[in-house]
Protein backbone atom coordinates (compact mmCIF):
# COMPACT_ATOMS: atom_id res chain seq x y z
CA UNK A 1 0.00 0.00 0.00
CA UNK A 2 2.41 2.90 1.23
CA UNK A 3 3.59 5.12 -1.45
CA UNK A 4 6.44 6.15 0.55
CA UNK A 5 8.37 3.17 -0.63
CA UNK A 6 8.82 5.15 -3.84
CA UNK A 7 9.95 8.25 -2.74
CA UNK A 8 12.30 10.15 -4.97
CA UNK A 9 13.04 12.75 -7.47
CA UNK A 10 9.59 13.79 -7.96
CA UNK A 11 8.68 14.21 -4.74
CA UNK A 12 12.13 16.56 -3.72
CA UNK A 13 11.41 18.52 -6.89
CA UNK A 14 7.91 19.60 -6.09
CA UNK A 15 9.13 20.33 -2.44
CA UNK A 16 12.33 21.87 -3.85
CA UNK A 17 9.90 24.39 -5.75
CA UNK A 18 8.53 25.44 -2.86
CA UNK A 19 11.66 25.72 -0.41
CA UNK A 20 13.17 27.97 -3.63
CA UNK A 21 9.88 30.34 -3.01
CA UNK A 22 10.15 30.38 0.54
CA UNK A 23 6.42 30.32 0.42
CA UNK A 24 5.22 27.28 2.89
CA UNK A 25 1.90 28.68 3.15
CA UNK A 26 -0.92 27.72 1.00
CA UNK A 27 -2.75 31.48 0.69
CA UNK A 28 -1.97 34.71 0.10
CA UNK A 29 1.87 36.37 -0.96
CA UNK A 30 0.84 36.12 -4.54
CA UNK A 31 3.22 38.15 -5.64
CA UNK A 32 6.21 36.43 -3.62
CA UNK A 33 5.46 32.72 -4.72
CA UNK A 34 6.87 32.78 -8.17
CA UNK A 35 3.23 31.40 -8.77
CA UNK A 36 3.83 28.50 -6.80
CA UNK A 37 0.33 27.30 -5.69
CA UNK A 38 0.95 23.20 -5.05
CA UNK A 39 -2.29 23.12 -2.39
CA UNK A 40 -4.00 24.12 -5.85
CA UNK A 41 -2.49 22.47 -8.16
CA UNK A 42 -3.05 19.29 -5.97
CA UNK A 43 -6.74 19.82 -5.54
CA UNK A 44 -7.06 20.28 -9.24
CA UNK A 45 -5.18 17.32 -10.11
CA UNK A 46 -7.63 15.07 -7.33
CA UNK A 47 -10.39 16.52 -9.21
CA UNK A 48 -9.41 15.32 -12.53
CA UNK A 49 -7.79 12.22 -11.46
CA UNK A 50 -10.74 10.78 -9.38
CA UNK A 51 -13.47 12.37 -11.10
CA UNK A 52 -15.31 14.84 -8.35
CA UNK A 53 -15.81 18.40 -9.07
CA UNK A 54 -14.53 19.75 -5.85
CA UNK A 55 -11.46 18.66 -3.59
CA UNK A 56 -10.99 20.43 -0.24
CA UNK A 57 -7.20 19.31 0.59
CA UNK A 58 -6.68 19.57 4.88
CA UNK A 59 -4.25 18.82 7.45
CA UNK A 60 -5.13 14.69 7.75
CA UNK A 61 -7.42 12.04 6.85
CA UNK A 62 -9.38 12.60 10.42
CA UNK A 63 -9.73 16.19 9.71
CA UNK A 64 -11.41 15.87 6.16
CA UNK A 65 -13.92 13.68 7.94
CA UNK A 66 -14.39 16.13 10.03
CA UNK A 67 -14.68 18.92 8.04
CA UNK A 68 -17.20 16.44 5.87
CA UNK A 69 -19.29 15.79 8.68
CA UNK A 70 -19.34 19.73 9.32
CA UNK A 71 -20.06 20.73 5.77
CA UNK A 72 -22.68 17.96 5.22
CA UNK A 73 -24.51 19.69 8.59
CA UNK A 74 -23.70 16.15 11.00
CA UNK A 75 -24.19 17.72 14.31
CA UNK A 76 -25.06 17.31 18.10
CA UNK A 77 -27.31 14.50 18.78
CA UNK A 78 -27.17 13.04 15.36
CA UNK A 79 -26.43 9.36 14.46
CA UNK A 80 -23.52 8.17 12.04
CA UNK A 81 -23.84 4.26 11.38
CA UNK A 82 -19.86 3.11 11.02
CA UNK A 83 -18.62 -0.28 10.76
CA UNK A 84 -16.93 -2.10 13.91
CA UNK A 85 -13.86 -2.82 12.10
CA UNK A 86 -12.70 0.69 11.02
CA UNK A 87 -9.68 2.73 12.67
CA UNK A 88 -10.14 4.79 15.47
CA UNK A 89 -10.25 8.20 13.24
CA UNK A 90 -13.81 7.37 12.29
CA UNK A 91 -15.62 7.44 15.93
CA UNK A 92 -12.98 10.22 17.00
CA UNK A 93 -14.32 12.55 13.90
CA UNK A 94 -18.06 11.86 14.84
CA UNK A 95 -17.20 12.72 18.62
CA UNK A 96 -15.59 15.89 16.92
CA UNK A 97 -19.24 17.32 15.50
CA UNK A 98 -20.76 16.53 19.01
CA UNK A 99 -23.00 13.43 16.95
CA UNK A 100 -22.85 9.64 17.94
CA UNK A 101 -21.10 7.10 16.34
CA UNK A 102 -23.07 4.03 16.27
CA UNK A 103 -21.18 0.98 15.52
CA UNK A 104 -22.81 -2.00 13.32
CA UNK A 105 -22.02 -5.88 12.50
CA UNK A 106 -19.57 -5.92 9.44
CA UNK A 107 -19.82 -9.14 6.98
CA UNK A 108 -17.25 -10.93 4.71
CA UNK A 109 -16.45 -7.42 2.58
CA UNK A 110 -14.89 -6.08 5.97
CA UNK A 111 -17.25 -3.40 6.25
CA UNK A 112 -20.78 -2.44 6.23
CA UNK A 113 -23.04 -5.08 5.87
CA UNK A 114 -26.40 -3.43 4.90
CA UNK A 115 -28.73 -5.52 6.70
CA UNK A 116 -27.44 -4.32 9.81
CA UNK A 117 -27.22 -0.58 8.56
CA UNK A 118 -30.76 -1.13 8.00
CA UNK A 119 -31.60 -2.41 11.57
CA UNK A 120 -29.76 0.21 13.34
CA UNK A 121 -31.27 3.54 11.85
CA UNK A 122 -33.87 5.08 14.31
CA UNK A 123 -35.22 8.77 13.81
CA UNK A 124 -31.89 10.26 14.43
CA UNK A 125 -29.37 8.58 12.32
CA UNK A 126 -28.00 11.42 9.88
CA UNK A 127 -25.38 9.58 8.12
CA UNK A 128 -24.32 6.20 7.26
CA UNK A 129 -20.42 6.22 7.10
CA UNK A 130 -18.88 2.93 4.86
CA UNK A 131 -15.04 2.88 5.67
CA UNK A 132 -13.67 1.08 2.26
CA UNK A 133 -11.02 -1.11 4.53
CA UNK A 134 -7.81 -2.44 3.24
CA UNK A 135 -7.93 -0.83 -0.47
CA UNK A 136 -11.47 -2.91 -1.03
CA UNK A 137 -15.05 -1.59 -1.23
CA UNK A 138 -18.20 -1.78 0.79
CA UNK A 139 -21.31 -2.76 -1.10
CA UNK A 140 -21.88 0.87 -1.99
CA UNK A 141 -25.15 0.10 -4.36
CA UNK A 142 -27.13 -1.66 -1.22
CA UNK A 143 -25.70 1.29 0.85
CA UNK A 144 -27.00 4.13 -1.36
CA UNK A 145 -30.27 2.14 -1.68
CA UNK A 146 -30.66 2.50 2.23
CA UNK A 147 -29.95 6.25 2.45
CA UNK A 148 -32.08 7.26 -0.94
CA UNK A 149 -34.87 5.56 1.41
CA UNK A 150 -34.27 7.02 4.57
CA UNK A 151 -33.21 10.00 3.68
CA UNK A 152 -29.52 9.18 5.07
CA UNK A 153 -26.33 11.56 3.81
CA UNK A 154 -23.27 8.93 2.40
CA UNK A 155 -20.25 9.87 3.87
CA UNK A 156 -17.37 7.15 2.12
CA UNK A 157 -14.28 7.33 4.42
CA UNK A 158 -11.45 5.77 1.90
CA UNK A 159 -8.33 6.85 3.45
CA UNK A 160 -7.37 3.71 2.74
CA UNK A 161 -8.76 2.79 -0.59
CA UNK A 162 -7.45 6.05 -3.17
CA UNK A 163 -7.50 4.78 -6.70
CA UNK A 164 -9.77 1.55 -5.71
CA UNK A 165 -12.90 1.98 -7.57
CA UNK A 166 -16.68 0.56 -7.61
CA UNK A 167 -18.03 0.05 -10.89
CA UNK A 168 -16.09 2.21 -12.63
CA UNK A 169 -16.15 5.11 -9.92
CA UNK A 170 -13.64 6.20 -7.53
CA UNK A 171 -14.61 5.47 -4.25
CA UNK A 172 -14.95 9.13 -2.50
CA UNK A 173 -16.36 10.15 -5.39
CA UNK A 174 -19.91 8.18 -5.00
CA UNK A 175 -21.48 9.78 -1.43
CA UNK A 176 -22.20 12.64 -0.47
CA UNK A 177 -18.86 13.56 0.07
CA UNK A 178 -15.84 11.18 0.50
CA UNK A 179 -12.86 11.53 2.41
CA UNK A 180 -8.70 10.60 1.64
CA UNK A 181 -6.12 10.15 4.05
CA UNK A 182 -2.68 11.18 2.80
CA UNK A 183 -1.02 10.13 5.80
CA UNK A 184 2.75 8.51 5.57
CA UNK A 185 1.33 4.43 5.46
CA UNK A 186 -1.80 5.29 2.94
CA UNK A 187 -1.30 4.51 -0.80
CA UNK A 188 -0.50 7.92 -1.85
CA UNK A 189 1.18 9.84 1.33
CA UNK A 190 2.33 14.03 1.91
CA UNK A 191 3.25 13.19 4.83
CA UNK A 192 0.34 14.22 6.95
CA UNK A 193 -2.71 14.88 4.86
CA UNK A 194 -5.92 14.51 3.63
CA UNK A 195 -8.91 15.72 1.38
CA UNK A 196 -12.49 15.85 0.94
CA UNK A 197 -14.33 15.05 -2.34
CA UNK A 198 -17.70 15.96 -3.06
CA UNK A 199 -19.76 16.60 -6.50
CA UNK A 200 -22.19 19.10 -4.31
CA UNK A 201 -20.47 23.11 -4.53
CA UNK A 202 -22.37 23.76 -1.14
CA UNK A 203 -20.73 21.05 0.85
CA UNK A 204 -17.66 22.04 -0.71
CA UNK A 205 -17.23 26.08 0.09
CA UNK A 206 -18.33 25.01 3.29
CA UNK A 207 -15.21 22.80 3.52
CA UNK A 208 -12.66 25.62 2.09
CA UNK A 209 -14.35 27.60 4.89
CA UNK A 210 -14.39 25.83 7.69
CA UNK A 211 -10.84 24.64 7.29
CA UNK A 212 -9.53 27.88 7.42
CA UNK A 213 -11.14 29.59 10.21
CA UNK A 214 -14.00 30.51 8.17
CA UNK A 215 -12.31 32.48 5.51
CA UNK A 216 -14.75 32.91 2.64
CA UNK A 217 -11.78 33.50 0.10
CA UNK A 218 -13.51 35.96 -2.02
CA UNK A 219 -11.11 38.52 -2.57
CA UNK A 220 -7.64 39.24 -2.70
CA UNK A 221 -6.55 40.35 0.78
CA UNK A 222 -7.21 37.70 3.75
CA UNK A 223 -7.66 40.40 6.10
CA UNK A 224 -10.74 41.73 4.36
CA UNK A 225 -12.19 38.32 4.10
CA UNK A 226 -15.86 37.83 5.55
CA UNK A 227 -16.42 35.05 7.81
CA UNK A 228 -19.59 33.68 7.21
CA UNK A 229 -19.50 30.57 9.45
CA UNK A 230 -17.31 30.06 12.34
CA UNK A 231 -14.25 28.07 11.23
CA UNK A 232 -11.55 26.31 12.24
CA UNK A 233 -7.70 25.35 11.05
CA UNK A 234 -7.48 22.22 9.34
CA UNK A 235 -4.90 24.13 6.68
CA UNK A 236 -2.00 21.78 4.49
CA UNK A 237 0.58 23.53 4.21
CA UNK A 238 2.47 24.01 0.53
CA UNK A 239 5.66 21.65 1.80
CA UNK A 240 3.26 18.80 2.05
CA UNK A 241 1.15 19.02 -1.11
CA UNK A 242 3.92 19.23 -3.08
CA UNK A 243 4.54 15.77 -2.01
CA UNK A 244 0.96 15.05 -2.27
CA UNK A 245 1.65 16.34 -6.11
CA UNK A 246 4.32 14.72 -7.08
CA UNK A 247 2.32 11.14 -5.46
CA UNK A 248 -0.71 11.70 -7.37
CA UNK A 249 1.07 11.90 -10.44
CA UNK A 250 2.29 8.65 -9.65
CA UNK A 251 -0.53 6.67 -8.50
CA UNK A 252 -1.19 4.61 -11.89
CA UNK A 253 2.42 3.52 -11.18
CA UNK A 254 1.95 2.38 -7.83
CA UNK A 255 -1.36 0.39 -8.60
CA UNK A 256 -0.24 -1.03 -11.19
CA UNK A 257 2.68 -2.45 -9.15
CA UNK A 258 0.69 -3.31 -6.13
CA UNK A 259 -1.76 -4.69 -8.17
CA UNK A 260 0.43 -7.53 -9.77
CA UNK A 261 2.20 -8.40 -6.57
CA UNK A 262 -0.94 -8.68 -4.96
CA UNK A 263 -2.00 -11.21 -8.00
CA UNK A 264 1.05 -13.23 -7.09
CA UNK A 265 0.31 -13.71 -3.45
CA UNK A 266 -3.43 -14.48 -4.29
CA UNK A 267 -2.54 -16.53 -7.55
CA UNK A 268 -0.93 -18.92 -4.96
CA UNK A 269 -3.23 -18.68 -1.46
CA UNK A 270 -6.01 -19.28 -3.43
CA UNK A 271 -4.85 -23.29 -3.75
CA UNK A 272 -4.86 -23.67 -0.05
CA UNK A 273 -6.99 -25.94 0.98
CA UNK A 274 -9.52 -24.42 3.48
CA UNK A 275 -8.81 -20.79 2.96
CA UNK A 276 -11.30 -18.08 1.94
CA UNK A 277 -10.93 -14.73 0.96
CA UNK A 278 -12.43 -11.04 1.56
CA UNK A 279 -15.83 -10.86 -0.56
CA UNK A 280 -14.73 -7.68 -2.77
CA UNK A 281 -18.53 -6.26 -4.59
CA UNK A 282 -16.07 -5.36 -7.43
CA UNK A 283 -13.14 -7.20 -7.51
CA UNK A 284 -11.73 -5.29 -11.13
CA UNK A 285 -11.46 -2.32 -8.65
CA UNK A 286 -9.65 -3.23 -5.87
CA UNK A 287 -6.74 -1.75 -5.17
CA UNK A 288 -4.76 -4.50 -4.19
CA UNK A 289 -2.82 -2.98 -1.12
CA UNK A 290 -3.96 -5.99 1.04
CA UNK A 291 -4.59 -9.38 0.85
CA UNK A 292 -7.04 -10.58 2.85
CA UNK A 293 -8.82 -13.94 3.88
CA UNK A 294 -10.17 -16.19 6.35
CA UNK A 295 -8.94 -19.46 8.47
CA UNK A 296 -11.33 -21.70 9.35
CA UNK A 297 -11.21 -21.31 13.17
CA UNK A 298 -9.69 -18.41 15.78
CA UNK A 299 -7.28 -20.76 16.83
CA UNK A 300 -6.04 -21.35 13.53
CA UNK A 301 -6.06 -18.00 12.36
CA UNK A 302 -3.64 -17.61 15.85
CA UNK A 303 -1.69 -20.42 14.89
CA UNK A 304 -1.10 -19.03 10.89
CA UNK A 305 -0.36 -15.42 12.55
CA UNK A 306 2.15 -17.32 15.22
CA UNK A 307 3.28 -19.63 11.84
CA UNK A 308 4.20 -15.94 9.90
CA UNK A 309 6.11 -14.98 12.45
CA UNK A 310 8.16 -17.45 13.00
CA UNK A 311 9.10 -17.58 9.20
CA UNK A 312 9.63 -13.78 9.37
CA UNK A 313 6.96 -12.73 7.19
CA UNK A 314 5.95 -9.14 8.40
CA UNK A 315 3.52 -6.81 7.19
CA UNK A 316 0.78 -9.63 7.77
CA UNK A 317 -2.14 -8.14 10.50
CA UNK A 318 -4.42 -9.74 12.76
CA UNK A 319 -6.85 -7.12 13.35
CA UNK A 320 -8.64 -8.59 16.26
CA UNK A 321 -5.70 -8.11 18.80
CA UNK A 322 -5.17 -4.99 17.35
CA UNK A 323 -5.48 -1.80 19.49
CA UNK A 324 -6.49 0.63 16.74
CA UNK A 325 -8.63 -0.62 14.46
CA UNK A 326 -11.13 -3.07 15.71
CA UNK A 327 -14.18 -2.28 18.52
CA UNK A 328 -13.23 -5.12 20.62
CA UNK A 329 -10.08 -2.92 22.00
CA UNK A 330 -11.23 0.31 22.05
CA UNK A 331 -11.83 0.66 25.98
CA UNK A 332 -11.03 4.39 25.97
CA UNK A 333 -14.34 4.58 23.98
CA UNK A 334 -16.59 2.14 26.13
CA UNK A 335 -15.87 3.03 29.77
CA UNK A 336 -15.86 6.49 28.31
CA UNK A 337 -11.94 8.19 28.87
CA UNK A 338 -12.32 11.79 26.96
CA UNK A 339 -9.98 14.36 28.05
CA UNK A 340 -12.92 16.46 27.72
CA UNK A 341 -15.71 16.21 28.72
CA UNK A 342 -19.14 15.51 26.24
CA UNK A 343 -22.38 16.66 26.82
CA UNK A 344 -24.49 14.57 29.10
CA UNK A 345 -26.60 12.77 26.52
CA UNK A 346 -23.65 12.30 24.05
CA UNK A 347 -21.84 10.62 26.35
CA UNK A 348 -25.10 8.64 27.54
CA UNK A 349 -25.33 7.47 23.74
CA UNK A 350 -21.85 6.84 22.76
CA UNK A 351 -21.92 4.27 26.08
CA UNK A 352 -24.95 2.51 25.44
CA UNK A 353 -24.04 2.05 21.71
CA UNK A 354 -20.05 1.08 21.92
CA UNK A 355 -21.18 -1.47 24.89
CA UNK A 356 -22.83 -3.86 22.96
CA UNK A 357 -21.89 -6.88 22.14
CA UNK A 358 -21.03 -7.77 18.24
CA UNK A 359 -20.51 -11.96 17.80
CA UNK A 360 -21.05 -11.78 13.82
CA UNK A 361 -17.87 -8.93 13.59
CA UNK A 362 -16.28 -11.20 16.27
CA UNK A 363 -16.77 -14.20 14.60
CA UNK A 364 -15.32 -12.85 11.09
CA UNK A 365 -12.83 -10.45 12.39
CA UNK A 366 -11.09 -13.74 14.67
CA UNK A 367 -10.95 -15.65 11.63
CA UNK A 368 -9.14 -12.79 9.50
CA UNK A 369 -5.59 -12.16 8.73
CA UNK A 370 -4.86 -8.80 5.57
CA UNK A 371 -1.53 -9.54 4.37
CA UNK A 372 0.02 -5.97 2.81
CA UNK A 373 1.45 -5.54 -0.43
CA UNK A 374 4.70 -4.07 -1.01
CA UNK A 375 5.48 -1.72 -4.16
CA UNK A 376 9.22 -3.15 -3.68
CA UNK A 377 9.19 -6.53 -3.70
CA UNK A 378 10.77 -8.18 -7.09
CA UNK A 379 8.32 -10.85 -8.99
CA UNK A 380 10.99 -13.15 -7.09
CA UNK A 381 10.91 -11.91 -4.32
CA UNK A 382 6.85 -11.94 -3.82
CA UNK A 383 6.52 -15.32 -5.67
CA UNK A 384 9.26 -16.38 -2.26
CA UNK A 385 6.68 -14.89 0.41
CA UNK A 386 3.40 -16.56 -1.20
CA UNK A 387 5.17 -19.61 -0.76
CA UNK A 388 6.16 -19.45 2.74
CA UNK A 389 3.00 -17.99 3.40
CA UNK A 390 1.06 -20.88 1.52
CA UNK A 391 3.08 -23.66 3.60
CA UNK A 392 2.32 -21.85 6.88
CA UNK A 393 -0.99 -21.63 5.82
CA UNK A 394 -0.88 -25.37 4.47
CA UNK A 395 0.59 -26.73 8.05
CA UNK A 396 -1.69 -25.24 9.87
CA UNK A 397 -4.93 -26.28 8.50
CA UNK A 398 -3.98 -29.38 7.50
CA UNK A 399 -2.69 -30.51 11.10
CA UNK A 400 -5.91 -28.77 12.82
CA UNK A 401 -7.55 -31.42 10.61
CA UNK A 402 -5.94 -34.22 11.17
CA UNK A 403 -5.93 -33.60 15.13
CA UNK A 404 -9.52 -33.03 14.81
C1 LIG B 1 -5.67 6.62 8.16
C2 LIG B 1 -7.14 6.58 8.27
C3 LIG B 1 -7.90 7.68 8.71
C4 LIG B 1 -7.28 8.91 9.26
O1 LIG B 1 -6.32 9.48 8.51
P1 LIG B 1 -5.14 10.36 9.18
O2 LIG B 1 -4.61 11.10 7.99
O3 LIG B 1 -4.14 9.42 9.76
O4 LIG B 1 -5.78 11.25 10.18
C5 LIG B 1 -9.26 7.58 8.71
N1 LIG B 1 -9.89 6.45 8.33
C6 LIG B 1 -9.21 5.37 7.92
C7 LIG B 1 -9.96 4.16 7.49
C8 LIG B 1 -7.82 5.39 7.91
O5 LIG B 1 -7.16 4.29 7.55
Amino acid sequence: MPGYELFGAQERKEVNDVLESGILMRYGFDGARNGMWKAKELEQEICSTFGTSHAQLVSSGTAALTTAMVALGIGAGDEVIMPTFTFVASFEAVLSVGAIPVPVDIDETLTLDPKAVEQAITPRTKAVMPVHMCGSMAQLDELKAICDKHKLLLLEDACQAIGATYKGKYLGTIGDAGTFSLDFVKIITCGEGGAVLTNKKEVYEKCDQYSDHGHDHMGKDRGADLHPYVGYNFRISELHAAVGLAQVRRLGEFLTLQKHNHAIIYDTLKNVEGLTFRVIPDPAGDAGSFLSFFLPTEEMARDAVAGFAAAGLGGNFYWYDNNWHYIRKWQHLQSGSWMNRLYDEQKKQVLHYTNQAFPVSDAIMSRCISSLTSLVWTEAQAQERADKMAAVLNKVIKGAMAGA
